[in-house]
């Protein structure tokens, strides 16, 4: 479906290839969003969250992806973030700043027809004059205080706000209502997510009461959208979940007890990272590998020189422990992740050569590497790791 405006469609194209590359799959995402869709019913509006670089997997690409799977509304965290969603999206796509705009780019932002929250009752003063100045409404969210105390307005923040929008509807597109829930993935803060949800409807209450009501009531996150149906409303906030990854081992639990084990795995990691094998030692026993004493050969091996390190967001507590794959086999990694470089063992796997594709994340033959696996080893979480991807890794869209 999308568009040749994309004039540098990957801003990092070289002559030379990078040292690693990352692969998007189209059809896995397919899945998800089905899904995920099949969750929400046809009611709430599907907001993809794209912070972060869409969670590392490359906002161009993803952005691309998901409209190919009808998804027209994303979430950023930032104006920042934001400018290069709207670089990158379709006509008659929404896009919404969850976080920092700047005042300097209110303005770009009501001339752009981009959505941004509202957090503090003075702001408001401020999005009117600009608004008259481009005489075009500006189209906030209120975010409103239940129990997080990130950014969010209290109660007599938000009736003045209400107030405010009501006098000046000419400026005001009040496109949304909405609150961020602290921990909903956990079972352990059930009892302060409730607290949310009751605090949350108790503002929901006073618009109702005042026949005031914005476009889209939205709480919910991907654990929120999984386990906790009555908190769907009129739009959904989906990041971690969009990307295939369950929002903690209680919510895929909770799935299992629900759908029953012998379905089909209804979320699919999209990313997959690969290199190659750049060269190949022999190491006699008793020698060290790479920087000083972490490694030594037992026996006479063979190890790996992989082109990746930690400047390339492959993470340094790796070293040592967890393993790539070669020629579809395990390849434990030997000594430390180098700036750009590691080794793997791979004196159990024959015929490895020189430019033989290397799996960082992702399957080779029979064999996976999630990016639970780096976790484990690691004091990382998902959403971290994934993050910190360089944006300098060329990503590609496979089927
Ligand atoms: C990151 C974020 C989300 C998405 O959270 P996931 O758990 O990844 O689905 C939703 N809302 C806000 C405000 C966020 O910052």
């Amino acid at each position: 479906m999308t568009s040749s405006h994309h004039s540098h469609y990957d801003a990092f194209v070289r002559n030379v290839r990078h040292s690693s590359r990352i692969e998007l799959s189209q059809a896995a995402l397919k899945k998800n969003i089905n899904f995920l869709k099949r969750k929400l019913g046809s009611h709430p509006r599907y907001s993809a969250v794209v912070k972060a670089n869409a969670y590392g997997h490359g906002i161009p690409q993803m952005v691309r992806m998901l409209e190919n799977c009808g998804i027209t509304h994303f979430s950023a965290a930032s104006a920042y973030e934001a400018e290069e969603v709207l670089e990158y999206c379709g006509e008659s796509s929404d896009i919404m700043i969850m976080g920092i705009l700047y005042d300097q780019d209110i303005e770009w932002a009501i001339r752009n027809d981009i959505e941004f929250y509202v957090f503090n009752y003075d702001r408001l003063q401020l999005v009117l004059e600009k608004a008259k100045k481009l005489n075009k409404k500006a189209k906030v969210h209120l975010e409103v205080e239940t129990g997080t105390n990130r950014t969010g307005m209290t109660e007599p923040f938000f009736r003045k706000s209400i107030t405010f929008l009501r006098q000046h509807q000419d400026y005001f597109q009040f496109q949304g209502v909405c609150t961020h829930l602290g921990g909903a993935e956990s079972r352990s803060n059930q009892f302060r997510v409730d607290q949310q949800i009751h605090r949350f409807r108790q503002y929901l209450a006073e618009l109702k009461k005042r026949k005031f009501m914005p476009t889209y009531r939205h709480i919910a996150c991907s654990a929120a959208v999984l386990a906790m149906p009555e908190t769907h409303y009129d739009l959904v906030r989906i990041g971690v979940a969009t990307y295939g990854f369950w929002p903690s081992p209680d919510i895929y639990y909770q799935h299992l007890q629900e759908a029953g084990k012998d379905k089909d795995a209804p979320m699919n990691r999209i990313i997959s990272w690969k290199t190659d094998v750049m060269d190949i030692k022999n190491v006699p026993q008793g020698e060290f590998i790479g920087y000083g004493t972490a490694y030594q050969a037992l026996n006479d091996m063979r190890v790996a020189v992989i082109p990746v390190g930690y400047s390339n967001g492959y993470p340094r507590g790796q070293s040592n422990s967890g393993h790539v794959l070669i020629r579809g086999r395990k390849a434990p990694i030997t000594g430390l992740i180098n700036m750009n470089l590691f080794m793997a063992d791979i004196s159990h796997i024959p015929g490895v050569e020189i430019g033989d594709e290397v799996v960082l994340l992702g399957k080779q033959k029979n064999n996976t590497i999630n990016v639970s696996s780096f976790t484990n080893y690691t004091q990382l979480i998902n959403n971290e790791m994934l993050s910190r991807l360089p944006k300098a890794i060329p990503r590609r869209i496979v089927k």
